[in-house]
């Protein structure tokens, strides 16, 4: 299996030498697992050529030219599964590949052990089930990689095969494999969009917890999502989309269009902000019918679909309300197409009108000595349309994923569950905010939980084995995680003091953490930065614009929009506005998303902890999202902010390579041909060779040789001088 097809007689390939870590060659003959390679300085090589392994550990040597010059050999032959160790590296093929999938090569994968077959999610998926089975412990698989990199489409793949496995054959009617299933497209319907790295990009972090019985049946679930990008609702770049729940709405059947009021996309500014409306290869119309249907299965009635509906047409209604100057600094609705657009917004949510157009223009200020009504500008009133849009819309994404977990619902008895984790890669923009902020702070939680896995893994083999190590430290990032989360002291608390204290601005906010940080390691001032502030993250530096941040972490709901909204006639409506307890409501106590979010991790990271981890790395090898095009720098920056280059790096602190005896003696016992007319015990043998050839700090385990990094290469030089 290691060898791959295409490397024949003069392919270039990549040899690893002592002193310039590698070196170029040419394959001068292939035999059955190993070539005879000529290396550009005359020296002749054998090796199983670093091209076409399907399990990275299996190159002679580690390094990124071996490690990239395999994954492209490989994908050039649709061969997108390589592993590193029991990391599956997934390489998006930007293609259908239905071969890939069948049902009968679930067949295959059930049971088998890993490295049997060729490397596919399925073998993860199996070896996380076989070993929560055997071993009654829960499992998690944690998917990783940037925007477009594949990893929904990889979740669904593994949502599918644990299906297959603990699924209930010939069940009647709803199972629960078929609900946790079809709460896929339901939520993409809602919280996915076009953006300009993935027509289908995931906009919220998602967690689903399959719970299985006993029998090894699937017994229920859970699905958690962490934190939606909300500003999406009413602002777009082009050529991106918002939700595709509004487009599909706008393609719904002609009876639902009118009732709605509906009608061209382009004629809603929550949608004409970009010339983006259609996607290739996808018909808004079919997958509105879809939704609906994948809706029936997840167990929302009829009842609600159509006020989840009603709830999207009246956000894009409410877009369309302008609002013009009126006397002094008051606003007043633009025109009368404002004002039947009022009308709809407020018959579509069953609330007052004339409170609706209040709600908008005016707010209340309650002081100690009175209540003030004031008016706000046209700026203003907009600011107050849009928060109200994204509040409601974040509400229903919320009452969906609770109404999804409700109608699976949770087995009380199991005790052993298998975690999926889908959640945004690493981010860096030329702008990054906030949410980058959030996201590549949950990245670090997740390198770190990495890096202790991996590193745990190897120090257990070490001690398996009973060699001598001392080594301890690997690369940890706890100082980027105390920078921003530790309490008090961290970003996060910084930013909630400043949300606190009304005089502050984003200024004073970057002041303070300019002071503060000033000697860390890991926080840079750019030159010149007035507001801005660099966070030297483990997969590079990112600097983030501070200007929204004090804003975008309130987590706060204009009282006139709660009250209005609570008093709706629909109950679906009122129900996504709760009214809060009388103290809440009036404290006016801020509700910060950064703790919040800060504190769902925490609970993730409590869950991975009690899990067995199995990782995924999906990997997009070009931005022009095409097949067969596969970009090394690309591929290479994502392999080290992964962190597979990093897990290599561990390994190679240590000994990176691991012989079996055999394997040892098979490879080098012709650097010491006497050993082979004696009859010694193997570990023996191994130990002579590496004497004679004057190795050090090398280790002899129980039934390994342990190599330093680069002792490989010395010994295969040897092998070419005898
Ligand atoms: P985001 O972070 O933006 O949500 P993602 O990592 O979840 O991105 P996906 O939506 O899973 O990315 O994949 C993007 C696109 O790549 C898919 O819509 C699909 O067209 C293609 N793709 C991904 N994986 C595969 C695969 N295994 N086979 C065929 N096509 C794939
Ligand atoms: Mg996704």
């Amino acid at each position: 299996m290691g060898m791959s097809r295409d490397i024949t007689a003069g392919s270039h390939v990549w040899v690893g030498d002592s002193e310039l870590a590698w070196i170029d060659g040419i394959v001068i003959n292939v035999y059955a697992a190993e070539a005879e390679i000529q290396t550009s300085d005359g020296r002749m090589d054998v090796e199983a050529p670093a091209g076409g392994v399907d399990d990275m550990t299996k190159l002679s040597y580690l390094h990124e030219p071996a490690v990239l010059y395999n994954l492209a050999t490989r994908y050039e032959i649709n061969e997108i599964y390589t592993y590193c160790g029991n990391i599956l590296i997934a390489i998006n093929p930007f293609q259908a590949l239905s071969h890939l999938y069948d049902v009968y090569l679930m067949e295959r994968y059930k049971g088998a052990q890993l490295g049997e077959l060729n490397p596919h999610v399925y073998a993860i998926a199996d070896v996380a089930y076989r070993a929560m089975i055997k071993e009654g412990k829960s499992n998690s698989i944690l998917v990783s990689g940037e925007s477009g990199a594949g990893k929904t489409e990889t979740t669904k793949m593994l949502m599918r095969y644990l299906a297959f496995l603990g699924g209930h054959a010939a069940a009647e009617g709803r199972t629960v494999e078929q609900q946790v299933l079809e709460s896929n497209p339901v939520l993409e319907a809602f919280g996915n969009a076009k953006t300009v790295k993935n027509n289908n990009s995931s906009r919220f972090g998602k967690f689903v917890e399959i719970q299985f019985d006993k029998h090894g049946q699937i017994s229920g679930a859970a699905i958690r999502t962490y934190l939606l990008e909300k500003s999406r609702v009413c602002q777009l770049s082009d050529p991106e989309r918002n939700y595709h729940c509004f487009y599909l709405l706008c393609a719904a059947p002609l009876e639902e269009i009118e009732r709605y009021k509906l009608g061209d996309p382009k004629s809603f500014h929550y949608l004409n902000q970009s010339n983006c409306y259609e996607l290739v290869g996808v018909n808004d119309a079919h997958d509105y019918l879809a939704t609906r249907k994948a809706m029936d299965i997840v167990g929302i009635s009829e009842k609600e679909q159509e006020a989840i509906f009603r709830v999207v047409a009246a956000i894009l209604h409410l877009g369309n309300i302008a609002f013009a100057k009126g006397e002094e600094d008051s606003s007043m609705l633009q025109d009368d197409e404002s004002k039947f657009h009022l009308q709809m917004t407020a018959e579509l949510l069953m609330c007052d009108p004339q409170a609706l157009e209040v709600a908008l223009c005016k707010r209340v200020m309650i002081t100690p000595e009175e209540i003030i009504e004031r008016s706000l500008d046209p700026l203003g009133a907009a600011v107050s349309r849009d928060g109200l849009a994204k509040t409601i819309y974040s509400r229903l994404f919320d009452w969906l994923v609770n109404k999804i977990n409700v109608s699976i619902g949770q087995d009380p008895h199991s005790e052993c569950l298998i975690g999926v984790l889908d959640i945004y890669g690493f981010e860096s923009f030329k702008i990054s905010s906030f949410e980058q902020f959030c996201i590549n702070f949950t990245n670090e939680k997740l390198q770190q939980h990495f890096n202790q896995h991996v590193f745990k893994m190897e120090q257990a083999e070490y001690q398996n084995e009973e060699i001598d190590w001392s080594y301890v430290e690997f690369v940890d990032n706890q100082d980027v995680l105390d920078l921003i989360e530790k309490k008090p002291g961290g970003i996060i608390s910084l930013l909630d003091e400043a949300c606190m204290f009304p005089k502050s601005t984003h200024e004073t906010f970057a002041q303070k953490l300019y002071q503060t940080f000033k000697d860390h390691k890991r926080f840079v001032k750019p030159k010149l930065a007035r507001t801005e502030f660099t966070i030297a993250h483990y997969a590079g530096e990112v600097q983030y614009q501070s200007d929204q941040f004090l804003d975008k972490n309130k987590d706060y709901v204009v009282p006139e929009h709660q009250d209005l909204l609570s008093a709706s006639k629909c109950s679906f409506v009122a129900g996504l506005f709760p009214s809060l307890p009388e103290e809440t409501a009036k404290s006016g106590k801020f509700s910060s998303i950064g703790s919040r979010f800060k504190l769902q991790l925490q609970q993730l990271m409590d869950i991975l902890n009690s899990t067995e981890p199995h990782y995924i790395r999906c990997i997009k090898p070009n931005n022009e999202l095409k097949p067969a095009l596969f970009g090394n720098v690309n591929v290479l920056q994502q392999l080290r902010s992964g962190g597979v280059l990093e897990a290599i790096r561990v390994k190679c602190e240590g000994y990176p390579t691991h012989r079996t005896f055999t394997e040892f003696l098979n490879r080098f016992a012709i650097l010491a041909p006497e050993i082979l007319e004696g009859n010694y015990e193997e570990k023996v043998a191994c130990k002579w060779i590496l004497e004679k050839v004057g190795l050090t700090r090398y280790q002899i385990g129980k039934t390994k040789v342990f190599l330093r990094a680069g002792q490989m290469a010395e010994l295969d030089a040897r092998k070419g001088k005898v």
